[in-house]
Protein backbone atom coordinates (compact mmCIF):
# COMPACT_ATOMS: atom_id res chain seq x y z
CA UNK A 1 0.00 0.00 0.00
CA UNK A 2 1.37 3.38 -1.28
CA UNK A 3 1.28 6.34 0.41
CA UNK A 4 2.35 8.94 -1.98
CA UNK A 5 2.93 8.62 -6.00
CA UNK A 6 6.20 8.93 -5.67
CA UNK A 7 8.34 5.62 -6.28
CA UNK A 8 8.31 3.18 -3.13
CA UNK A 9 12.15 3.33 -1.44
CA UNK A 10 10.80 1.54 2.11
CA UNK A 11 8.66 -0.25 3.69
CA UNK A 12 6.91 0.89 7.09
CA UNK A 13 6.04 -1.64 9.51
CA UNK A 14 4.25 -1.25 12.83
CA UNK A 15 5.12 -3.95 15.68
CA UNK A 16 1.85 -3.51 17.80
CA UNK A 17 2.88 -5.53 20.58
CA UNK A 18 5.94 -3.29 21.40
CA UNK A 19 4.69 -0.08 19.81
CA UNK A 20 7.70 0.30 17.61
CA UNK A 21 7.46 1.21 13.65
CA UNK A 22 10.03 0.08 11.89
CA UNK A 23 11.41 1.41 8.48
CA UNK A 24 13.33 -0.63 6.32
CA UNK A 25 14.44 -1.66 2.66
CA UNK A 26 11.84 -2.07 0.61
CA UNK A 27 9.60 -5.56 1.25
CA UNK A 28 9.79 -7.32 -2.08
CA UNK A 29 6.02 -8.32 -1.40
CA UNK A 30 3.07 -6.48 -0.33
CA UNK A 31 1.76 -7.05 3.08
CA UNK A 32 -1.63 -5.84 5.06
CA UNK A 33 1.18 -4.35 7.98
CA UNK A 34 3.71 -3.05 5.35
CA UNK A 35 3.25 0.49 4.02
CA UNK A 36 5.54 1.23 0.99
CA UNK A 37 7.14 5.11 1.27
CA UNK A 38 9.73 7.13 -1.30
CA UNK A 39 12.81 7.82 0.32
CA UNK A 40 11.87 11.24 1.24
CA UNK A 41 8.87 10.43 2.94
CA UNK A 42 10.71 8.05 5.01
CA UNK A 43 13.31 10.38 5.85
CA UNK A 44 10.45 12.68 7.14
CA UNK A 45 8.40 10.35 8.74
CA UNK A 46 7.98 10.25 12.29
CA UNK A 47 5.96 7.38 14.80
CA UNK A 48 2.54 8.23 16.28
CA UNK A 49 2.62 9.42 20.14
CA UNK A 50 3.54 6.64 22.01
CA UNK A 51 5.42 4.61 19.81
CA UNK A 52 9.18 4.29 19.26
CA UNK A 53 11.04 4.58 15.74
CA UNK A 54 13.84 2.07 14.40
CA UNK A 55 15.43 2.64 11.05
CA UNK A 56 17.55 0.44 9.29
CA UNK A 57 20.85 1.14 8.53
CA UNK A 58 19.68 0.75 4.73
CA UNK A 59 16.74 2.75 5.00
CA UNK A 60 18.90 5.67 5.59
CA UNK A 61 21.69 4.99 3.27
CA UNK A 62 19.33 3.90 0.49
CA UNK A 63 18.36 6.00 -2.64
ZN1 LIG B 1 6.64 10.00 -0.54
Amino acid sequence: MALCPAEAAHTLTYDYETLVAVIGPLSPEATALGHDMCAAHALRWVPPQGWELVRYRDALDGR
